[in-house]
């Protein structure tokens, strides 16, 4: 049985799919800069999340979106616009630079062994649907004009503030004069903006009669109805989304189609490094090749992640990237000795571990249960299935000559015949088996 905590109600619920097939839909990332390992987190959690259903023979649907429409630096819908500030720093088009992170992106989710999307979906791709959508927002009497844009009225929402249990009264005595002025309320928030003349915005489409470009919102909201329908099953995102960019899609959908969006809501925490937040000016915006350049590979970040829970702020530190590291070792070690054991025992364990996960996604408690308990290949076989670790693909069964160099070495070190028992260590080490010597024998694995 699976359970899940659900943002919406605040509380673990077992989950129960709406339909035949289970419909997921992660945000995904805005394209305009290398991302940082912080960005990994929420996909290595909601990739756990589609295996962990599949585990449980739930069919899923899965759509992610790429963010390859601007949209601007802060949550309120006012800065820069991200795109156009990657196309500036790189002295780029925005659509180039939109179609080089997209590669980055997807080359490193490959790298990051994530479940494919069923459904990759580009923001550019749905601008016709978002001009519907805001139609039907405004047919329904939710939207009104400024000399901005199109904003959506959230008065005209009841429950508006539900969601993020947010407290209207202190964001309106809170909120900014100036640019806002012409807002009806401080949580207003544009759905569509209008591009002035002289303003210099590359990525622009006609609607109304003139130039602008969609919400940062709107993306989310209308792919979901254009390619899932609503309501979907699940909808994943970072905590950060929960009081705008989540409480705004819910409002889009309301207010268009009058539905409800999603029926279980989960949201990952930020992970912090050596106590501090990822920021540029802190200097600890680590890629995944900063990590290889130190000899970490995505499988060993990956480790880490999910030697943790996915809510609750995680911090970050060389030393406990290198323990993840050891411990994605000794479980490759473990296979090793399975295949030298030729162990057909099948005996499982692994109820036990899928039985961690099922409860909130806790794999830090599967983990535990991994290292604790004896394991058949078939187990091991699994375990990857589970948390796409690579831990089979990274540790292949060894040839028969390798066996049998490794018996003759063993023979010549019990002949204490040294130089020909190191002649062959070596020769093993060229192609990346280690031996690990003890008393009665000498277990191999892969040395890299
Ligand atoms: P950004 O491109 O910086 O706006 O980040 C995109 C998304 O990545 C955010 O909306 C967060 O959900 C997620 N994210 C950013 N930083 C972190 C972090 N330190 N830990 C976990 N998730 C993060
Ligand atoms: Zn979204």
């Amino acid at each position: 049985m699976l359970k899940l905590y659900n943002t919406a109600t605040r509380k673990i619920e077992t989950f129960k799919p709406l339909g035949d097939v289970v419909k997921v839909y992660t945000c995904g990332p805005t394209v305009y800069a290398t991302p940082h390992i912080g960005n990994y987190a929420a996909y290595t959690y909601w990739d756990l999340l589609i295996r962990t259903l599949k585990m449980n023979d739930y069919k899923v649907l899965r759509v992610l979106n790429l963010t390859d429409v601007g949209h601007l630096v802060s949550d309120g819908d006012e800065g820069e616009d991200k795109l156009e500030k990657g196309a500036l720093r790189e002295g780029k088009t925005v659509w180039e630079v939109a179609e080089h992170y997209i590669g980055v992106y997807l080359s490193n989710y490959a790298a990051m062994e994530f479940l494919p999307a069923d459904i990759l979906a580009r923001a550019t791709d749905y601008i016709e649907a978002d001009k519907k959508a805001v139609d039907l927002m405004t047919a329904n009497g939710f939207t009104y004009e400024t000399s901005d844009g199109i904003y959506f009225d959230t008065s005209k929402m009841p429950h508006y503030a539900d969601f993020a249990r947010l407290d209207l009264e202190g964001l309106q005595a809170g909120a900014r004069v100036g640019f806002s002025a012409e807002k009806r309320n401080a949580s207003d928030f544009a759905v569509w903006k209008f591009i002035h003349e002289g303003e210099n915005h590359a990525m622009r489409w006609d609607y109304l009669g003139r130039p602008g470009y969609p919400g940062w919102h709107l993306e989310c909201s209308t792919i979901i109805h254009e390619e899932l329908g609503e309501p979907i099953d699940i909808h994943t995102g970072g905590v950060d989304h929960i009081p705008v960019h989540h409480t705004n899609e819910i409002a889009e959908t309301y207010a268009a189609y009058g539905k409800e969006l999603a029926r279980f809501w989960m949201h990952c925490d930020f992970i912090t490094i050596d106590g501090q937040k990822i920021s540029k000016s802190l200097g600890n915006t680590y890629s995944l090749e900063d990590l290889a350049n130190r000899g970490f590979s995505p499988m060993d970040y990956k480790m880490w992640l999910l030697s943790g829970h996915y809510q609750g702020t995680r911090n970050f530190t060389f030393d406990s990237l290198e323990a993840a590291k050891n411990r994605r070792a000794s479980w490759r070690e473990r296979i090793a000795e399975c295949y030298q054991k030729k162990n057909t025992d099948d005996n499982s364990n692994f109820d036990k571990i899928l039985e961690a996960v099922n409860n909130n996604l806790n794999s830090a408690e599967a983990f535990a249960i991994v290292d604790n308990s004896e394991l058949t290949l078939a187990d091991w076989g699994k375990i990857d299935a589970l948390f796409g670790l690579r831990l089979i693909a990274d540790t292949p069964d060894v040839s028969e000559s390798v066996y049998q160099q490794i018996a003759e070495r063993e023979a010549a070190r019990r002949k204490k015949d040294f130089a020909k028992s190191d002649e062959i260590r070596d020769l093993l080490l060229k192609q990346g088996i280690a031996l690990k010597d003890s008393k009665d024998n000498s277990t191999w694995y892969y040395n890299n």
